[in-house]
């Protein structure tokens, strides 16, 4: 059978679509006239998701996808390629992850999170290559974590295979620059959604310490997120490539001994 013309809309593959972070990315994404893909495992989210972006007038198709799996993320974009005809966008961002000391992490648990994580995003971009190649302005972003470069303690293995990410956008956006497919990271700092209240924010003392650490003294929102990721998939980040972006209310920078000066009375005392 001989495929149709490529889709008139760009068009966007955004994994774990269906729930917070990459669910909002998804929306905003069709709020910038992009037509989605969205690929996790549970049919549930991504009914949930599909709905949703269904009502910001987006054509919208959901795949039942492992990322861990080649086989499957290549029938997903398989799918892609006959529904779409074109990919423009891939947004890396389905993870799994929870709390364990290294030393009583399994190996299980350990190749659950590295291979969603690591395995995961190098599949799809490898699977989605030839299809982005045709693309208007390609491009990936992979969402990652500041631990990538910092230091996960208690998510020893989601940092370990973040910060795989992070080398591979690095590596990808040279490699794939003479194709035009740029490659950027996004960096989120502490958000609330139901996956991470279940994995993270598992009680109100880690949430209230988490949010006394963020310079900006509160969590983001998941469209504080997605806002990034529409900015650098977008012609206003034309020259921007194989760069991370912290979105994290200065979380990362640390406040150094600034809680210590304010209790001093050295410096002026916070705004209330
Ligand atoms: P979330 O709602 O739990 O999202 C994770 C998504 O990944 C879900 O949609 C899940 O869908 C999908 N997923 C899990 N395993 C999968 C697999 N094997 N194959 C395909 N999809 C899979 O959590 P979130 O907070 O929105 O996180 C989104 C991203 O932001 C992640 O990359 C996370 O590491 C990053 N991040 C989040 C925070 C935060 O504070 N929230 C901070 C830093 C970084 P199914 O269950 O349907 O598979």
């Amino acid at each position: 059978m001989t495929a149709g013309p490529p889709n008139p809309r760009p068009v966007a593959l955004v994994t774990g679509g269906g729930t917070g972070i990459g669910r909002a990315i998804a929306a905003g994404l069709a709020e910038d006239g992009f037509d989605l893909a969205i690929a996790s495992r549970s049919a549930e989210h991504l009914q949930a998701g599909a709905e949703e972006l269904r009502r910001h007038g987006a054509k919208v198709l959901a795949v039942p996808t492992d990322v861990r799996l080649p086989d499957q993320v290549d029938r997903l974009i398989e799918s892609v390629r006959s529904e779409f005809g074109r990919l423009d966008v891939l947004v890396n961002n389905a993870a799994g992850n929870f709390i364990v000391p290294a030393e009583k992490m399994s190996p299980n648990g350990w190749r659950a999170v590295v291979g969603i994580v690591l395995d995961g995003t190098f599949f799809c971009s490898r699977a989605a290559f030839p299809l982005l190649r045709g693309g208007s302005h390609p491009s990936i972003v992979n969402i990652i974590a500041a631990y990538a470069w910092m230091a996960g303690p208690g998510t020893a293995h989601s940092a370990a295979a973040k910060a795989g990410v992070l080398a591979l956008t690095r590596s990808l956006a040279v490699e794939w620059a003479r194709y035009g497919i740029r490659v950027n990271a996004v960096a989120p700092g502490p958000v609330r959604t139901e996956g991470t209240d279940h994995q993270l924010w598992i009680s109100d003392a880690i949430v209230e310490a988490v949010r006394r650490g963020v310079p900006l003294g509160r969590f983001g929102t998941p469209e504080e997120i997605a806002d990034s990721v529409r900015f650098l998939v977008s012609s206003r980040a034309s020259y921007i490539t194989g760069q991370v972006l912290a979105v994290d209310g200065g979380q990362w920078l640390g406040k150094g001994v600034l809680d210590l000066l304010d209790a001093s009375g050295l410096v002026d005392a916070p705004p209330k």
